[in-house]
């Protein structure tokens, strides 16, 4: 069988992967702040990751996932503050609806799926051994790690220390001894969630809830730790710096790996340009699978270029692989060259064509069986086909009902008859009152 080969981020280097215990695989994948919708970039790594561990689970007996929710941090305090809502209904809708989502792009629940909220004496732990290390100190009410006191801080970014403040510089917050220092805890501004501490009532910073977690879940040192490349600096040099201090144990995580940008239709993603996709909205339009193939298409650490017609083309081809696996008669088994595609370090890209030239050669079987551990073909023809007749294009709905009132403006009976007609042929039922058309469902 192949050898599982990983670019390890730490030193840049693809080596074999060799597990601490072939028993028991654990990987920690940094998880999602829970205050809004999740759009196609936080869908990468979810993706990405869960290929990992369905190669992982072929090869070795059990592998412990664990992803976390953010479900403590400013931009959710401030969500709550301006909805009036209580945090707690923001995380929980958010933690569900980002959990459906996944869910529906085929992404398996993780085996532990902590929230910050529920692992603070952890973090309060770590934040005590920092400090009575000397790598950690109080001033004002907060507690900040002493970056200069680990020699080995911006290892993994491979960034140079003037990098490293380069951000820090502008505003320096004057409790800092150093310009790198960050925030492990701090205090809560009157009406925030607030918890007892040796260092008064506060919070915790961000980056502490990771190493705590990830402690909690998979032990002070384990095989896999992953996320988006915006997370190497400076929330994984952080969570490194703290869980290696806090016990001056050698490991942490064993080999890091990152997933790399994702841009859509050429452009950065931002909500300035007004181009945010979240997946909620895709999922209305395309089945969650096409969504994942679309994703897996290129290799997960190059940049990635979102486009319809990459989704449209995803679509297509699942089409056209679902009716090859159709006519398979026999049990399967895991192509020998798409599985050596996937152990190099997760060569999507090539396993994928390696699916097509078993298309072609009409081995519906081995088809099925080896797209499986991408997360596709896992369903059949019938049911990806329904989706398709399901899917209704509400912008032409939308159209046809404004044609219709105008006809009925007009007193074209007729005319109105034959789009209420049409409009029922596409699956949809209208209701009337004598102004027009005031709702319309799927029928
Ligand atoms: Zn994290």
């Amino acid at each position: 069988m192949a050898q599982l080969k990983l670019t390890n981020s730490m030193g840049r280097r693809k080596a074999v992967f060799e597990p601490l215990d072939p028993a028991n695989v654990g990987i920690y994948v940094c998880g999602p702040t829970v205050y809004n919708y999740a759009h196609i970039g936080n869908a990468r790594p979810a993706v990405v990751f869960d290929v990992l561990r369905r190669v992982l689970m072929h090869v070795y007996p059990k592998v412990t996932y664990v992803s976390n929710f953010t479900d403590i941090d400013d931009k959710i305090i401030n969500a709550a503050l301006e909805s009036g809502q209580p945090i707690e209904s923001i995380t929980n809708k958010f933690a569900d609806i980002y959990n459906a989502d996944m869910k529906a792009l085929g992404v398996l629940p993780p085996d532990h799926q902590p929230r910050a909220t529920e692992t603070v004496p952890e973090m309060i732990a770590i934040i005590e051994n920092l400090i009575a290390r000397g790598h950690a100190y109080v001033a004002e009410g907060h507690v900040l790690f002493d970056v200069p006191s680990f020699k080995d801080y911006g290892k993994l970014s491979g960034r140079s220390r003037d990098e490293q403040i380069a951000g820090a510089r502008v505003d320096v917050a004057p409790y800092k001894r150093d310009p790198a220092d960050y925030v492990l805890w701090k205090p809560s501004p009157p009406g925030y969630p607030t918890w007892d501490s040796p260092w008064g009532a506060g919070r915790p910073g961000w980056h502490i809830e990771c190493s705590a977690m990830a402690e909690k879940h998979l032990g002070l040192n384990f095989d896999i730790h992953g996320g988006g490349l915006d997370l190497t600096f400076p929330h994984h040099e952080n969570e490194i710096a703290q869980s290696v201090c806090a016990y001056e144990h050698a490991g942490f995580a064993r080999v890091w790996m990152h997933n790399g940008f994702l841009a859509v239709e050429g452009e950065k993603m931002s909500k300035s340009i007004g181009n945010v996709l979240l997946v909620n909205d895709l999922l209305k339009h395309a089945p969650g699978e096409a969504i994942r193939f679309a994703l897996l298409s290129s290799h997960y650490r190059q940049p990635f270029d979102w486009t319809q017609h990459g989704l449209e083309e995803a679509t297509t081809t699942l089409t056209r692989f679902y009716t090859v696996a159709d006519t398979a008669t026999a049990p399967g088994k895991v192509d020998p060259e798409f599985f050596d595609a996937l152990c190099d370090d997760l060569n999507t890209p090539l396993a994928i064509a390696r699916l097509h030239a078993l298309a072609k050669a009409g081995n519906g079987a081995d088809l099925k069986v080896s797209a499986q551990m991408l997360g596709l073909l896992g369903g059949d023809l019938k049911t990806w086909s329904a989706w398709f007749t399901k899917a209704i294009d509400t912008a032409a709905v939308d159209s046809l009902i404004t044609q219709r009132n105008a006809a009925r403006s007009a007193k074209n009976w007729a005319e109105s008859d034959r789009i209420r007609d049409q409009l029922a042929a596409l699956g949809v039922a209208i209701k009337d009152n004598k102004d027009g058309t005031t709702s319309w469902s799927a029928t």
